[in-house]
């Protein structure tokens, strides 16, 4: 049996019920309690306050809340508001301290380009966003199985980064903007982030699928196997009374006859079981929200065989510190960076890549 995190289906829960005007306590990190919209305790048997538990071992501590998992209709109907309400929230990360010094000694510190030279030109606090993706992933066989993806797109680089998404429940998210007067750095196009989330999802998935063909091949070759031995005893009980028949040639053609049908039977049974058992993955986006922070975009100018181009690393003051810039390349995240001039900046991994190319 296979089992999923509860981390993703823990934060799809808390964002879909404050997306749907609910208003959520995470102080716990065992429970969920949600304090509901009248419109929102419809849909929840008229509570005004829910509590949920993501591990049924935590019930006994917890006698009244309940128990939120995959199948649960509880989850089933946030599931439903989410889809039909198309939801593409807004989020502003409020609050944050967004100034810092020595920018300039930080970010040679931090960033390693090599072989180029690279010259820091200056910084800008900009409003910068991320998309954040939820996806229910549906693994459809004899047996069905649903999990709920959670990605985070950076939108200057589309590349993913989910390391902001286990911090957003202790940042003061709200819907009001309260750093309106920055302007917005430049995004990458929504289907190139999209694409981003979708390949990450696919690539994160493809172990699950691979461990649900093991078992599903254990469980469809026992089931071959039952389904073989069945009709390999018909088979031997017609035989046996067709060697004994000597005879009514009637029979004997009869028994003939017989024989040909359950050698049809097997071989339709298998074929029924193979397509039973067949995978079927099916990946829903359920909502997407727009994340934005502040951040201090640091501008460099690189020069390398030649050639001169720009490039941006990031302060982000949730972390207070610099961020790992993205490859050109892979978009994999290195404070160790190679100049290309095919590529431009690109990391280790690419660079020993591309070389021995
Ligand atoms: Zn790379």
């Amino acid at each position: 049996m296979l089992s999923f995190g509860n981390d993703d289906l823990r934060d799809f829960c808390q964002q879909t019920f404050t997306s749907l005007g609910g208003l959520v306590d995470t102080e716990n990190d065992d429970i969920l309690e949600v304090v509901t919209t009248d419109e929102l305790a419809n849909n929840f048997n008229g509570k005004s306050y829910l509590k949920f538990v993501f591990d049924r071992t935590l019930l006994s501590q917890y006698p009244d809340a309940e128990f939120i998992s995959y199948g649960h209709p509880n989850l089933d109907m946030l599931i439903n508001l989410a889809s039909q309400k198309g939801l593409v929230t807004r989020w502003y990360l409020n609050g944050l301290q967004t100034t810092t010094g020595y920018l300039r000694d930080k970010v040679a510190k931090k960033v390693k380009i090599y072989n180029c030279k690279s010259k820091y030109l200056l910084d800008i606090l900009e409003r910068f966003s991320y998309c954040l993706f939820n996806f229910k992933i549906s693994y459809i066989s004899d047996d069905k199985k649903e999990e709920i993806k959670s990605v985070l797109v950076d939108r200057f680089s589309a590349a993913v980064n989910n390391k902001l998404l286990n911090t957003l429940d202790i940042l003061s998210m709200g819907t009001e903007c309260e750093f309106r007067g920055m302007s917005e750095g430049e995004i990458r196009p929504l289907n190139e982030v999209y694409q981003a989330a979708c390949d990450y999802i696919k690539n994160d998935i493809s172990p699950t699928i691979e461990n649900m063909k093991n078992g599903i091949v254990k469980r469809l070759s026992k089931e071959i196997m039952r389904i073989q031995n069945y009709y390999l005893e018909n088979e031997i009980e017609i035989k046996q009374k067709l060697s004994k028949e000597l005879k009514s040639n009637e029979r004997r053609q009869r028994l003939k006859q017989k024989l040909k049908i359950n050698a049809i039977e097997k071989e339709k049974k298998i074929l029924d079981l193979e397509e039973k058992y067949k995978l079927k993955v099916n990946i829903k986006l359920l909502n997407v929200a727009l994340i934005y922070q502040p951040k201090i975009k640091c501008k460099l100018e690189i020069i390398g065989d030649g050639n001169r181009f720009y490039f941006n690393v990031f302060w982000n003051p949730i972390f207070k510190d610099i961020e790992e810039p993205f490859c050109m390349k892979c978009k994999s995240p290195s404070y160790d960076m190679w100049f290309t001039p095919t590529f431009g900046v690109i990391c280790p991994t690419c660079y020993s890549s591309s070389y021995i190319d």
